[in-house]
């Protein structure tokens, strides 16, 4: 007789969006005509640019034609568009080689699927809070114990406070692999190369593997911070990097990432190259690469002109992050993120709980966001704001709760 994975019943969350709807239907049950303002959605608002657009018509175009039809693709992605990307690398201080980039149909995937690569028994460490999907996909792994208010059993949870500029310290006991996000969703802490190199240390010490969630590197104007983990040295040996063309270049819906694993990555029992060997393997067996369109957009959006078009659709979002951060500022909220990372993450008010005070804002200003403790034990008593969302709505929502909101 078959039986589920009864991992998938120890999952607790999956509860935070459903939850937000929940509450934002019956406040527009009991407030009909109100018109509800959303800083909530970690989804890009801005339509793709001309040059991607045209990318993607060249690549339809070209498969309409029997002259140039194609269909599987090479296996780790289209070469012009690895070399691209090796070429960013580059332009950042490392040398990535082609066979070391696998092109995926999205960071999300990617870094739950990456685990399947490393022992069933690892002991997964995040920071806290965190992206879900780190969690999560330990817990359907099996990778963890039942879920409490605190956690999951066996889940080592690296706080990130005020305290520590939301960057954490070095996991106390042995972990095996460690998800960093930088800049960081939700906290829009973004980390200092010399903060990464106490982890890169750390990993090679303990022969731990860094998985590093690098999606928002391109919003970080600073340019002393790092934009990708390989910008430190000895990472290679201990790091993957993922990322993503969504949030860079509106790609949410469209779909395209890719995963970095140099060939010098090792850990306990893995010479050098088996672990790139083994996410080869993985793809293959398990995925049959991006779609060949898809890829030519990427493509595009990594020319020249591309990249200039997304470094617009960037600093439109990062000018809303700054209406938003600059309104609550203006009204005696403590902000933080949101100078190099579309996310702006506020204390709530009075030591309020996070969803007292989504309740709050809901009722008073019209206004949803995400409550931190959804993020993780952490999260409690912050609140994540967004600045995907168009310029005049998030002015009006601002606006609305410098208005509205009783403090
Ligand atoms: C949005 C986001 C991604 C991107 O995921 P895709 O599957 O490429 O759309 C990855 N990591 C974090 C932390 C994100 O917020």
């Amino acid at each position: 007789m078959a039986r589920v994975n009864a991992n998938y019943r120890k999952l607790r969350a999956g509860y935070l969006f459903p939850e937000i709807r929940r509450r934002t239907t019956a406040f527009l049950a009991d407030h009909p005509g109100a018109r509800v303002m959303r800083l909530g959605i970690g989804d890009t608002t801005e339509p793709l640019t001309p040059t991607v657009v045209a990318g993607l018509r060249r690549a339809v175009d070209a498969l309409a034609d029997p002259a140039t039809y194609t269909g599987y693709g090479a296996e780790q992605g289209e070469v012009p568009l690895r070399e691209a990307l090796a070429a960013r690398y580059a332009g950042h201080g490392a040398s990535i080689e082609l066979d070391e980039i696998f092109i995926s149909d999205g960071a999300k995937p990617d870094s739950a699927n990456i685990q399947s690569i490393f022992d069933a028994a690892s002991v997964v460490a995040v920071q806290d809070p965190a992206y879900p999907v780190y969690v999560d996909s330990a817990v359907i792994g099996g990778r963890t114990g039942a879920g409490t208010d605190a956690g999951y059993e066996g889940m080592v949870y690296m706080p990130c406070t005020e305290e520590n500029g939301f960057f954490p310290a070095l996991p106390e006991g042995k972990v095996d692999l460690i998800y960093l996000c930088s800049p960081n969703n939700p906290t829009g802490a973004v980390a200092t190369k010399e903060q990464l190199a106490t982890f890169v240390e750390y990993a090679r010490k303990t022969g731990a593997v860094i998985i590093f969630d690098a999606a928002y590197a391109a919003y970080i104007s600073d340019p002393d911070l790092p934009r990708t983990i390989f910008e430190v040295d000895g990472a290679k040996e201990c790091a993957l990097e993922i990322n993503s063309f969504s949030k860079e270049a509106g790609f949410t819906g469209v779909r395209l990432g890719w995963t970095v694993v140099p060939k010098a990555l090792t850990c306990e029992d893995a010479e050098p190259g088996e672990l790139n060997r083994l996410w080869f393997r993985r793809q293959t067996t398990m995925f049959n690469e991006a779609s060949n369109i898809v890829q030519q957009g990427g493509l595009a959006a990594l020319s020249e002109q591309g990249r200039k078009e997304c470094r617009g659709l960037v600093a439109y979002y990062m000018a809303n992050a700054k209406t938003i951060k600059d309104g609550l500022d203006a009204i005696g909220i403590k902000t933080f993120g949101g100078v190099n990372a579309p996310y702006i993450w506020m204390k709530t008010p009075n030591d309020m709980s996070s969803w007292d005070f989504f309740d709050k804002l809901l009722n008073e200003t019209h206004v949803v966001g995400t409550p931190g403790s959804g993020f993780g034990p952490n999260g409690e008593g912050y609140f994540r704001l967004s600045a995907f969302g168009h310029a005049d709505d998030i002015r009006v929502a601002v606006d609305s709760i410098q208005q509205n909101l009783n403090l």
